[in-house]
């Protein structure tokens, strides 16, 4: 079966799968939950080394094949990871999964979403260490001043501990991918002050439309929907309207959420 584009396939070779399975630091108490397992090159090195492994692929022929590749504690779900049910396969498991998955490529930012969404500050999901296009590792990995610092590292931040743990060459993969790749470990965790979710995420998404924009300017058009001050929000939460949002870090602007919204 020749590797389908759609889906954003590129195999990893052996050696690299050994490596990656080497930085997963996996136990034998551990669940895991492998997105893409592909034709199983982790999926089979992993399993063994735990308690069981479900693996969601959405390609029907890969999944077909997977069962008589790899070990019997392996359930494999065949599907999207985006329209899993995540909350009846956490209850089916009953107990917090750690994450891993040489990401689709061209859906890799709404499976990170989603994995922040779902992870209940580390209690349902503990951990996420995937692999990412470079780019977008570093931008996950961004902090506040960084040219890479953006709405991913922010909503990142707020919810988990970003390690850098690979850096591996196109050739890695069978097809190579036109890009350089990374390997990031999530540590999902409560975010350090509490905060409404949902209004912070809103207020990133208004701060980074336009990244090149003061503060004052970037924030006015959310304020003003909301009848409020942006001079006396930026105020409440002493920051500096001329700075850059891209310099704000998770603490400034969970003040910055409670200040407008
Ligand atoms: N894990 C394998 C490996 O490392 O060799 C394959 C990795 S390949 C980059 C990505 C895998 O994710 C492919 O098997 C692809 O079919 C699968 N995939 C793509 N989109 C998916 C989705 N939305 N949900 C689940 N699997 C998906």
């Amino acid at each position: 079966m020749p590797p389908r584009k759609r889906f954003g396939q590129h195999f990893l070779e052996p050696a690299w799968v050994a490596k990656l399975c080497g930085v997963l630091d996996a136990s034998p108490d551990d669940t895991f939950l492998e997105i893409g397992p592909g034709r199983g090159a982790l999926t089979a090195a992993l399993a063994p080394r735990v308690r069981r492994l479900v693996a969601v692929e959405i390609d029907r022929d890969l999944a077909a094949a997977l069962p008589s590749r790899v070990p019997g504690n392996v359930h494999v779900i065949t599907g999207d990871f985006l329209e899993v049910d995540l909350d009846e396969l956490l209850a089916r498991e009953g107990q917090p999964l750690r994450v891993v998955g040489n990401l689709p490529y061209n859906v890799s930012s709404p499976i990170l979403f989603r994995l922040l969404a779902a992870a209940g500050d580390g209690r349902r999901f503990r951990d996420a260490t995937v692999m990412l296009q470079k780019e977008v590792a570093d931008r996950i990995a961004a902090r506040p001043g960084d040219r890479a610092h953006g709405a991913l590292a922010i909503q990142t931040a707020l919810g988990a501990d970003v390690d850098r743990l690979l850096t591996l060459p196109p050739g890695a993969f069978r097809p190579p991918p036109k890009v350089t790749s990374a390997v990031v470990r999530l540590r999902f965790r409560p975010p350090a002050a509490a905060v409404d979710r949902a209004a912070f995420e809103r207020l990133v998404r208004a701060l980074f439309v336009h990244r090149r924009k003061t503060l004052l300017n970037a924030l006015r058009p959310l304020a003003d929907q909301l009848g409020r001050s942006a001079e006396e929000a930026i105020a409440q939460a002493r920051l500096d309207p001329v700075q850059r949002p891209e310099t704000l870090a998770v603490a400034d602007i969970v003040r910055l959420t409670a200040a407008v919204l």
